[in-house]
C-alpha cells in the first residue's frame, strides 16, 4: 500500500513490432526463431552505400493503429535518424520519426476493474504513435567468452506508441497495456508475444503530493518484459521514490533497469535527453506524402474493436466484466461467441457460461486453441440447446461436450442417442416413478407434512435413482410437489 498522502503518475511507451511479410526498409523476411544472421541482408546490416526503401505496408499498420487510438494521421511526414552506438545497431543509426511522426494526439477508453470487481470507464490520451526499426539482438552464453550479435531483427518495423502521463495506478497501465494489446491482435498487426519481445513497454514513474499539480521528477524503466512486471515496476519505482522523498532526498531524472526476478531495479545511466540522439532528416528517403482517399480507406477496413466490444457484452448480455474479458481474450474465441449468439437458438448467458466454463478449462489445460479443436457454432449452440429445453442434464451435456471437442463432424442429437443420455421428460413416464417412490416412502412424506422440507430434497433424490439420473429433474420437483399437496 502506498503511502497515501501522494499520487503515482505514470506514463507508458509501448514498442509493438508489426507482423508484416517482410522489414521496414528491405526484402528481408520478418520472422522470428529462423537461424541466427540468415535472414538479413547489406541494407539492414547497415553496409556503407546501401539505400533503404519504405515498405508501406508499415506505414498502412500504423495508420490502423492511428485510427483504432482516435490519432490525426498526417499525410505528409519524415523519418529521422536517432543517433546512438550499441553492439546491436550496425549502422549506429536507428531510422525512427522525431518531430513529426504518423500519428498525434488520440486516446483510448478502458474498462478499469477496481480491486473490490466493480469497474470504471476512463479515458487515456495517446501522444504519438511513430514507426520505426527494430535493433538486432545480443546473445549471451555462460559457454562463449564475450556476446555474439543476431542481425535477424535489425529492421523488422515497430511502431512506438507513447501515452499521456495520465495513469494513476498499477491497475490504470494495466488495464491499458491489456486493451492495446488486444487492438493490435485484433487488427491483425502484431503478434504481440510478450515472450519473444514482440511487445515491450518503457515505463515513466513519477510522484507527487496529492493535490499538487506539477508533476515530479520522472524515472525510466526500460523494456520491461511483461505485463504483470509493468504493476511490480511501478509499485516498486513509486514505493522507492516516496521514500526517498520522506527521507528528505532527491529524485533524479535517470533511466533505471527492472529486474524482476530480484523484484528490483538499480540504476542503468542518468537519463538522456532528446538531444543527445542528434536527430536529423533521414536523408535517403523522401518524405512521406499520403492520399487522403487513402488514410480514409484504411478508417473503413477496422472491425469493431476489443474495448468497445467490452463495453457492448457487459450491456447487452449480462455478462460480467471478468467473462467479457475471458471471451475477449483472442479475436476467434470473441467470433465464435457472437456467432453462436446470431444463431438465436440459446440464450447468450448459457453460451458465454460454457465458453468461459468447460471450453476454457480445456483449451488452457490442452494449451490449444479454439481452432485447433473439432467444435462448431452449430453444434455447440445445438448442444446448449437440448440443455436448455432440459433434454439433457447438465452432467450429461458435458460428456457430449467432450466428444464435440475432438471428433469431427460430431452430432449432438446422435451422441446423445448413442450414450443414452436423453432426460426423461414424459409426464406420464416421470408421474408413474413419482408416484412409486413416494408410496415406498411414507415416512419422508409425513416429514414434509411436518415441516421438515428437506425431506423434499430426499424424495427428488429417490427420484433421480429411479431413473438411472436421467429424470428431469426440474419436471420431477414438480410432480413431487404435486403429490405433497394432493395427498
Ligand atoms: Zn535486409
Amino acid at each position: 500500500m502506498l503511502n497515501p498522502n501522494y499520487e503515482v503518475v505514470v506514463g507508458l511507451e509501448v514498442h509493438a513490432e508489426l507482423n508484416t511479410e517482410s522489414k521496414i526498409y528491405c526484402s528481408c523476411k520478418n520472422a522470428f526463431g529462423l537461424e541466427v544472421n540468415s535472414q538479413c541482408c547489406p541494407i539492414c546490416m547497415g553496409m556503407p552505400g546501401t539505400l533503404p526503401t519504405l515498405n508501406m505496408q508499415v506505414v498502412e499498420y500504423a495508420i490502423k493503429m492511428g485510427h483504432a487510438l482516435h490519432c490525426n494521421i498526417h499525410r505528409i511526414c519524415k523519418q529521422d535518424r536517432k543517433n546512438y552506438f550499441y553492439p546491436d545497431l550496425p549502422k549506429s543509426y536507428q531510422i525512427s520519426q522525431f518531430d513529426i511522426p504518423l500519428c498525434e494526439t488520440g486516446y483510448l477508453d478502458v474498462l478499469v476493474e477496481n480491486p473490490d470487481k466493480s469497474s470504471y470507464q476512463k479515458r487515456f490520451g495517446v501522444t504519438r504513435i511513430h514507426i520505426e526499426e527494430d535493433a538486432g539482438k545480443l546473445l549471451h552464453s555462460a559457454n562463449i567468452d564475450g556476446s555474439l550479435v543476431d542481425f535477424n531483427r535489425c529492421g523488422v518495423p515497430l511502431i512506438e506508441i507513447v501515452s499521456e502521463p495520465d495513469f494513476r495506478s498499477s491497475a490504470e497501465a494495466h488495464a491499458y497495456l491489456e486493451t492495446i494489446k488486444s487492438i493490435l491482435q485484433y487488427l491483425d498487426i502484431s503478434d504481440c508475444k510478450m515472450e519473444q519481445g514482440s511487445i515491450r513497454a518503457d515505463v515513466n514513474v513519477s510522484v507527487r503530493k496529492k493535490g499538487s499539480k506539477e508533476f515530479g521528477t520522472r524515472v525510466e524503466m526500460k523494456n520491461v518484459n511483461s505485463f504483470s512486471a509493468v504493476v511490480r515496476a511501478i509499485d516498486y519505482e513509486a514505493a522507492r521514490q516516496i521514500e526517498v522523498l520522506e527521507n528528505g532526498g532527491e529524485i533524479f531524472q535517470e533511466t533505471r533497469r527492472w529486474d524482476d526476478a530480484k523484484g528490483e531495479n538499480v540504476l542503468l545511466r542518468s537519463k538522456e535527453d532528446s538531444q543527445d540522439y542528434r536527430y536529423f532528416p533521414e536523408p535517403d528517403l523522401p518524405t512521406i506524402v499520403l492520399e487522403q482517399e487513402y488514410v480514409d480507406g484504411i478508417k473503413e477496413s477496422i472491425p469493431e474493436l476489443p474495448n468497445i466490444k467490452l463495453i457492448r457484452f457487459t450491456q447487452d448480455f449480462g455478462i460480467s466484466y471478468d467473462e467479457a474479458q475471458v471471451l475477449l481474450e483472442e479475436p476467434e474465441k470473441c467470433a465464435f461467441f457472437e456467432e453462436s449468439v446470431a444463431k438465436k437458438v440459446c440464450s447468450p448467458k448459457i453460451i458465454c457460461n460454457w465458453m468461459v466454463g468447460d471450453l476454457t478449462k480445456y483449451l488452457r489445460e490442452k494449451k490449444l486453441s479454439l481452432g485447433d479443436t473439432a467444435l462448431t457454432v452449430d453444434a455447440f449452440t445445438a448442444l446448449l440447446k437440448m440443455i436448455e429445453e432440459g433434454k439433457i442434464s447438465n452432467a450429461a451435456g458435458k460428456q457430449v461436450f467432450e466428444v464435440l471437442l475432438t471428433q469431427e463432424h460430431a452430432d449432438p442429437a446422435k451422441i446423445v442417442e448413442e450414450k443414452g443420455l436423453a432426460q426423461i421428460s414424459d409426464d406420464s413416464a416421470l408421474q408413474a416413478v413419482v408416484d412409486q417412490v413416494c408410496e415406498a416412502n411414507q415416512k419422508s412424506i409425513q416429514d414434509y407434512k411436518n415441516g421438515k422440507t428437506n425431506a423434499l430434497g430426499y424424495l427428488t433424490g429417490q427420484c433421480m435413482k429411479a431413473t438411472k439420473g436421467k429424470g428431469n429433474p426440474a419436471k420431477m420437483k414438480e410432480l413431487l410437489l404435486e403429490y405433497l399437496q394432493t395427498h
